[in-house]
């Protein structure tokens, strides 16, 4: 079947893109390409340097978005057009997505004020997860 995704930006759809874009959609959260490779592999074999040239060339298509973590890595995640921000564990790098954006308001005033059209924003938030947290307290415990 082909990947409507993939239709709707006129890109043929391979075997390779498909696999990688289910992955990327099956995840919950942003992936590096690394991650994405390790889990293409039990599907499919492909080449490292296979597997980051699609995922380049579905960032260039906009399928997907590339955006960068504050561990200064690239981290990829299909483009919903949503606008959204991410809470990130920094003890064991889990990331969750977080509803809503608390800049939009002041993207507004910041243009009106400066004149610029803004046209975009990054923002990440990090934390210590639940688990992780508990995991600290646990140790401290036994300490
Ligand atoms: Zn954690
Ligand atoms: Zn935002």
């Amino acid at each position: 079947m082909p990947d409507e995704a993939l239709k709707a930006k006129e890109l043929k759809t391979t075997r390779r893109r498909e696999a990688i874009l289910s992955i990327l959609r099956a995840a919950q959260q942003p992936m590096t390409a690394e991650d994405v490779y390790i889990k293409v592999l039990p599907q499919m074999h492909m080449s490292v340097s296979t597997a980051y040239r699609t995922l380049a060339t579905l960032t260039e298509k906009q399928i997907l978005l590339r955006e960068l973590g504050q561990d200064g890595k690239a981290y990829f995640r299909l483009n919903d057009h949503r606008h959204c921000h991410f809470l990130r564990c920094t003890s064991c790098g889990e990331t969750i997505q977080l509803d809503g954006c608390p800049i939009e308001e002041l993207e507004k005033e910041w243009a009106k004020k400066t004149g610029y059209e803004i046209t975009g924003h990054s923002l990440e938030i990090s934390g210590i997860c639940p688990k992780c947290a508990a995991k600290k307290g646990r140790k401290n415990d036994a300490e």
